[in-house]
């Protein structure tokens, strides 16, 4: 399905201030936020495409790469609806996002005006880890092995918390619901106001005897290894989530996510402008002026290019297709390479003499300074 436009989504118009911006999703977001809508998968869907469109449009950079390429700039945008094949931005993001900006202290039970919180165990936290892939890797796409350290389940009381044979029960304070309700009355009548159980955390189970091993946390702390496949065309600062990787939650909660973080290491021969690669050659006066067959690296190994005769110094030629792999389509760009005429800095006598004839018989005189190639060559390097 097509994705609608972010503006249109948010039903603000192209001009609208950070400000309004924040107005309009604040107000869709609590219009279809799930904890509103249990079970509604048309509210959610509306949720989850309001809070993607703000996150874009609230970054003044994103902002400005939207503006300027729609949705086909979304793999820039840090990852989050970059790749194919992955969840990167679902429901879970969408409702951190939103408790980020809005969530304040009292959560969604101030903002609704309703206490929505259920009873149950916390869920574990979100991990982050940096993976750092040379050029050749995002060339490729590769599937990577990373080594973790989490919180994982306590194996001696299967991460309840308890002690072997022991028993848990409801929370005697709040029967169990995780909140204990406080009313208060004033002349505009009775007010219910909902809080955290003090004695179970908001878990509503209370331990008899808390498990040795983990002393009541139902979980320890862990190795494990996770792989991770790395689609091909990945930049820095693109992330992957892998769901169910972080910590596992106390006494029994859901496990938080791991969030890989792209890092590309520079590469030794080339630099990257988007998914052109660009090199730097080097060539003589004499292979400039008579042209010169040279062997030039490419991310798939060497291959012969022809310099031909009367070559400037500056000139850049370009090799289809071997650049890095458009992320999330077809395609890949382009390597550049860039000729420059490296001048020698110490000459043997044979060689200053074979230069001063050269002067004393010099036809043709350089042109001068032209404008326009610094101009083309901005253009071609997109700097
Ligand atoms: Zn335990
Ligand atoms: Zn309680």
């Amino acid at each position: 399905m097509a994705k609608r436009d972010y503006y249109e989504v948010l039903g603000v118009g192209r001009d609208a201030s950070e400000e309004e911006i924040k107005k309009a999703y604040r107000k869709l977001a609590l219009q279809y936020h799930p904890d509103k809508n249990p079970g509604d998968k048309g509210a959610e869907e509306r949720f989850k495409e309001a809070t993607e469109a703000y996150e874009v449009l609230k970054d003044p950079q994103k902002r400005g790469q939207y503006d300027q390429f729609g949705h086909a700039a979304a793999p820039g945008f840090g990852g989050f609806e970059g790749f194919r094949g992955f969840e990167t931005f679902d429901l879970s993001d969408a409702l951190r996002a939103f408790m980020r900006d809005f969530g304040g202290f009292g959560g969604l039970d101030d903002l609704f005006g309703t206490a929505t919180r259920r009873a149950g165990p916390q869920r574990g936290r979100d991990l982050q880890v940096h993976l750092k892939l040379r050029l050749e890797e995002i060339a490729t796409g590769i599937e990577k092995t990373i080594k973790l350290k989490h919180l994982v389940k306590c194996s001696s009381c299967g991460g309840g918390g308890a002690a072997p044979g022991s028993s848990t029960g409801s929370c005697p304070q709040c029967g169990g619901s995780g909140e204990e309700r406080h009313i208060s009355r004033s002349i505009f009548g009775q007010f219910v106001k909902a809080s955290t159980c003090r004695r179970c955390g908001g878990e509503g189970r209370t331990i008899d005897k808390p498990c040795p091993t983990c002393r009541g946390e139902g979980r320890r702390s862990g190795t494990g290894t996770i792989k991770v496949k790395v689609p091909p065309g990945v930049t820095s600062g693109n992330y992957i989530t892998v769901r169910g990787a972080g910590d596992v939650g106390p006494r029994g909660g859901p496990p938080g996510n791991l969030i890989v973080v792209i890092e590309e290491l520079e590469h030794k021969d080339f630099r990257r402008h988007g998914d052109d690669i660009v090199y730097e050659l080097p060539i003589s006066f004499s292979h400039a002026a008579l042209g010169a067959q040279v062997v030039v690296p490419t991310l798939e190994g060497r291959v012969k290019l022809k310099i031909p005769p009367g070559t400037q110094s500056g000139k850049l030629f370009r090799l289809r297709g071997k650049g890095i792999p458009h992320l999330n389509s077809y395609g890949r760009g382009d390597q550049l390479i860039r000729v420059f005429v490296w001048t020698p800095t110490k000459l043997s006598p044979e060689e200053r003499e074979l230069f001063e004839q050269l002067l004393k018989t010099e036809g043709s005189k350089p042109p001068p300074a032209d404008r326009g190639f610094f101009d083309r060559l901005r253009e071609t390097l997109g700097v």
